[in-house]
């Protein structure tokens, strides 16, 4: 016989029944036997063989028993046996607490450490880091500051490592304010601990808290950079981001994935194509272009940016599709005004065994919207739950009421709203008042408007559709009268701002802004262009201005709106024929839409605007919105 079997359950085996070809040497315990025990109570079966055949207990699987007597009452007799093996008592212990620790039960760490101080166990900043490690995992403050004070008795606060692990804690137990005191008290620190307070402040939303701790480090690592940079865009501050990672490439520092994801997102915000351009060149050279994450978040980052053959040669090109891939070209194409194309790419997915999302939706009533499809969009929202199982958001809810107002369905569109079980928002509501403004339904329109001031009194963009609407019917007292609650409501008008890429440099311009560099040869294009618009029957529609001024004065406003700086400024800079990319904060006003659609045509260029909710392709005197935004 070459083995002793020993099941897990077996007692230990009397002595009389053993015999002599039976009895095991030091060979015959091998390593399935040695390691074989889960408790200590085969562990002791173990033990009594190796007395029995006078074998020597070093080679009992140490750590294996450290491990399984750790938590139980035969703590002494591991620990005898770990001083019998000659090897370092703290060494074995803080291993089987590391184990712990990274276990599905970090507790057991804690629990362990209490066994080692109870069992006088000489502790060492191992033992620390470890039982920091698993109290981390819990994020639990109170736990920390018991072992911040062990810490400081034993003498280990200028560990810095330590010390580190300590503000750490503090940070994600969501003690914020103790991390900064004691990051304060540290006499050291290093990259390390600058960069835990930045991330932690970034998870907390703290960006500008952040900030002051980045720009305070004496030296930063491209985890500082990108830390902040993902702060900033998680902030909707899109345009720090960029002149951050601007600033990070200066320094001559490679940014990594994780980086340049971030920066893509913020060129999707603030629309920087030629620099997303450039980060996407990057992601070629590096090889994470065959990344699905990172393909999902190039194709956002050209549909945002108005480049939609570009996210379509991503999205074919692309070996493997999620559903965010297929969504995300679907409601590009959609919100592009390439329905048909949208409905193809729709029937492509489910042909490849996808099911759609609430996302992909979105898109298809989008798509419905713009073609005016109502019965189809009314399917599409009724199988929605049918056949996917998926609950209508209030995104859901607005594409209706958008497909109905389109199509000039306002009762319907304004029934839709009375019944929907959930309560309307102001996309929902701003959707039906477009409507009316096309159809020129007064009525409905001043309900919407009732729901829309309520959600948002000070809201100028409702207040200017309305006068508008009022102002077209030459209903001149009731503008007066928007004009007035306008003012009795504090309302101040937002300035409208755009703002537009060249060479990677965003440029912003906000309404009547003369403070531009290249100010003088922007008034001077735009008189030239002007002139000509002028001579094909352009009048500026001043009553979008709710402004009490003189009527010159209100055209001096119209003209100096943000939108149309940009324009210009981007014709002067970029070659013939080359599109235009503008994206403003506000929604485009009548007469800005009115003006873009005459400059595509006189300039013979294709001018994309994102505005606060969609885009506008101006192109041949045409927009892509067919008027309705
Ligand atoms: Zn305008
Ligand atoms: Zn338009």
């Amino acid at each position: 016989m070459s083995g002793y079997v020993l099941s897990s359950t077996s007692l230990p085996v009397p002595e009389t029944h053993q015999t002599n070809s039976l009895k095991p040497t030091s060979q015959t315990l091998d390593n399935d036997i040695l390691y074989a025990f889960k408790s200590p109570f085969e562990l002791k079966q173990i033990h009594a063989q190796i007395i029995k055949t006078n074998t020597s207990p070093s080679i009992l699987p140490i750590s294996r028993v450290a491990s399984v007597c750790a938590l139980t009452p035969t703590f002494p007799y591991a620990q005898k046996i770990i001083q019998l093996s000659n090897k370092p008592e703290t060494v074995i212990w803080n291993s089987c607490l590391k184990a712990f620790a990274e276990s599905d039960s970090p507790n057991d760490a804690i629990r362990l450490f209490y066994q080692l101080c109870k069992h006088d166990v000489p502790l060492d900043a191992f033992t620390f880091s470890f039982l920091l490690k698993a109290c981390t995992k819990l994020s639990y403050g109170l736990y920390g500051r018991i072992i911040h004070g062990f810490i400081e008795k034993l003498g280990f606060q200028s560990n810095l490592f330590l010390q580190n692990s300590m503000v750490h804690l503090y940070a994600v137990s969501g003690e914020i304010d103790n991390a900064c005191l004691l990051f304060d008290k540290m006499s050291e620190r290093d990259v390390v601990t600058w960069n835990i307070m930045i991330t932690q402040l970034v998870k907390k939303g703290n960006v500008d808290e952040a900030y002051g701790f980045f720009s305070r480090m004496p030296e930063r690592n491209v985890r500082s950079w990108t830390s902040m940079i993902m702060g900033f865009v998680q902030c909707g501050k899109p345009k720090e981001a960029i002149d951050l990672f601007t600033q990070m490439e200066d320094k001559m520092l490679s940014p990594n994935e994780v980086t340049l994801v971030a920066v893509l997102a913020a060129c999707a915000d603030i629309g920087a194509l030629d620099l997303g351009k450039k980060i996407h060149d990057s992601l070629n050279k590096k090889g994470f272009t065959t990344n699905i994450h990172i393909c999902n978040t190039l194709i956002d980052m050209y549909i945002k940016c108005g480049c939609l053959e570009s996210a379509l040669t991503i999205f074919n090109n692309m070996e493997k599709r999620t559903i965010v891939s297929w969504s995300a070209m679907i409601q590009g194409l959609a919100i592009n005004g390439k329905g048909e194309e949208a409905f193809k790419l729709y029937s492509q997915m489910i042909q490849s065994q996808i099911k759609p999302n609430g996302v992909t939706f979105i898109g298809l009533l989008h798509a419905c919207s713009h073609m005016g499809m109502v019965k189809k969009g009314l399917q599409l929202f009724t199988n929605m739950t049918k056949d996917y199982k998926i609950i209508p958001r209030i995104e859901h809810y607005g594409c209706m009421v958008d497909l109905y107002s389109r199509a000039g369905l306002l009762q319907e569109a304004h029934e839709f709203i009375k019944n929907m079980p959930i309560k309307p928002n102001g996309v929902v509501w701003g959707a039906l008042l477009g409507g009316c403004r096309v159809h020129k339904n007064i009525e409905i329109a001043e309900e919407a408007i009732k729901h829309l001031l309520e959600l948002d009194p000070l809201n100028d963009g409702y207040y200017v559709v309305l006068s508008n609407i009022y102002a077209e019917a030459k209903r001149w007292d009731d503008v007066a009268r928007v004009r007035k609650l306008m003012r009795d409501n504090g309302v101040k008008k937002t300035p409208g701002s755009s703002s537009i890429s060249i060479n990677g440099k965003v440029h912003e311009f906000v309404a009547g802004d003369e403070t531009h560099p290249e100010n003088d040869a922007i008034q001077e294009r735009w008189k030239e262009l002007l002139e000509e618009m002028k001579k094909r029957g352009y009048v500026p529609n001043t009553s979008v201005v709710l402004l009490d001024i003189e009527e010159s004065e209100k055209v001096r406003f119209l003209l100096g709106h943000s939108e149309k700086l940009a324009v210009v400024f981007g014709l002067m800079k970029t070659g013939d024929g080359m599109p235009i990319r503008v994206m403003k904060n506000l929604r485009v006003c009548e007469d800005c839409h009115v003006a873009l659609k005459m400059i595509s045509e006189i300039v013979d260029r294709e001018i994309v605007v994102r505005d606060r909710s969609r885009f506008h392709c101006f192109k041949n005197g045409v927009c892509s919105c067919k008027n309705y935004w």
